[in-house]
């Protein structure tokens, strides 16, 4: 009885899903590649605002060292890689002092070291406060992590130093309603941003956020649309009192990073305007070197869609960027968002290629052999659309069915 049941239930996926999640899957990859097509080193290109970077613990198990896509693939091809993504302001290592006497077969005219290069643990492949590796053989469920944007390491939820992952900011549906997220300890470098508005801050209650939003602060702070207005209001953050425009600040979730701000946010807001209303006029007012709120006070930060935009780019705040070695938060093009933009613009571009190669190939061919492709074409619509019609539809195509297609093909070629 159950193994009838499974039978039925066996999955089935039409030629349409198949093609669709492919399609998902190259693009993703697309996207992680930055449209790099792995061909050429790219130490040339000195270092890159962002790339995907692969450590070989096979060459380099210390993890003190990154190669580019084009180098994982040639030079470390079999070895033993950790996929790390991306990572901003780096330049490919493979082959230099830390390879020993391994050298890159791309481009093996490199510095003994680069200097500016950051390793954090993902180059060893552990991730998060826990230090485990991903996937974790350990773990029963493959937990999905975040990134930090700063140090650019991933947590799983639960190590976030939340009191309860209700607290990240998503939607009924689970997914992320914040644009950026910086971890704990990240958080003590950036504790400026306390001092913006809470619009900066993606929260679950963006909706008491808007509503006291009034035209003072238009275009300092963009803020999400209200996405739980309605429905997920049983967490604690989203208590009762969030109809509320002061629920945010009162909110006890809130209180701990929003010390001296919490109480004042509109005062703050009209501030900023003001401020933003001069140029040069710092949009914190007060000038931002803030006192860091005591350990016990920090907290990670969710950052709302476009957040950045909203980040002051007076002389001393960008002074304080460079201090602290943030500056790129005020590049647009330091963004995963921004990388992946470009990202799909290269595929794009890479796909109308290929469609025209294809073109091309058919109109460079002689009239016999394209009349030949054609016709053969031809009668594969042929072959497939008559067995489409003799086919029961109630039952799923096999492989044999397929087999017996190109048996049929193969007969007609051989009678012609
Ligand atoms: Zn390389
Ligand atoms: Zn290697
Ligand atoms: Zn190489
Ligand atoms: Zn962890
Ligand atoms: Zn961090
Ligand atoms: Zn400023």
């Amino acid at each position: 009885m159950a193994d009838a049941f499974d039978d039925e239930t066996e999955q089935t996926v039409t030629m349409d899903e198949y093609l669709k999640e492919v399609e998902a899957e190259e693009l993703e990859a697309d996207l992680v590649l930055g449209g790099d097509e792995g061909k050429e080193c790219t130490y040339n290109m000195g270092y890159m605002k962002r790339q995907a970077i692969f450590s070989c613990l096979t060459c380099t198990p210390e993890g003190n060292a990154g190669v580019c896509t084009a180098c994982s693939l040639s030079c470390h091809d079999g070895h033993e890689i950790v996929e790390l993504w991306t990572k901003r302001n780096f330049r490919c290592d493979c082959g230099n002092s830390k390879f020993g006497e391994f050298f890159c077969k791309l481009c093996p005219s490199k510095d003994v070291e680069n200097a500016d290069n950051s390793y954090n643990q993902n180059f060893k492949g552990l991730y998060c406060t826990c230090g485990r590796p991903y996937p974790d053989p350990d773990a029963k469920e493959q937990e999905e992590m975040i990134q930090c944007i700063l140090c650019e390491d991933w947590f799983h939820e639960e190590h976030l130093g939340l009191e309860t992952v209700s607290e990240i900011p998503r939607d009924s549906d689970g997914e992320p309603l914040y644009e950026d997220f910086i971890c704990k300890t990240c958080s003590a470098v950036c504790s400026f941003l306390t001092l913006y508005p809470q619009t900066i801050r993606a929260t679950e209650c963006q909706a008491g956020v808007s509503a006291s939003n009034t035209s003072k602060d238009k275009g300092v702070m963009e803020s999400n649309p209200a996405p739980c207005a309605g429905g997920k209001l049983e967490n604690n953050v989203c208590s009762g009192s969030s109809a509320n425009s002061d629920a945010l600040s009162s909110s006890p979730n809130h209180v701990a990073v929003e010390k001296g701000s919490s109480s004042n946010g509109t005062l703050e807001k009209s501030n900023c305007s003001d401020a933003c209303a001069k140029d040069t006029a710092c949009v914190l007012g007060v000038g931002s070197m803030v006192s860091p709120p005591t350990t016990s006070e920090i907290k990670p930060f969710f950052l709302a869609k476009s957040w950045r935009e909203s980040l002051c780019k007076c002389g001393n705040c960008l002074e304080m960027y460079k201090q602290k070695h943030i500056s790129y938060l005020i590049d647009q093009e330091d963004s995963i968002a921004e990388y992946e933009k470009i990202a799909k613009q290269k595929r794009e571009e890479k796909l109308q290629k290929q469609e025209g190669a294809e073109l091309d190939f058919i109109n460079n061919l002689g009239h016999v052999e394209k009349m030949e492709i054609l016709g053969g074409i031809a009668d594969f619509k042929d072959e497939f659309r008559s067995f489409l019609e003799s086919f029961d539809p109630s039952k799923t195509i096999t492989s044999s069915d397929v087999h017996q297609i190109f048996e049929n093909l193969a007969k007609k070629r051989k009678r012609t």
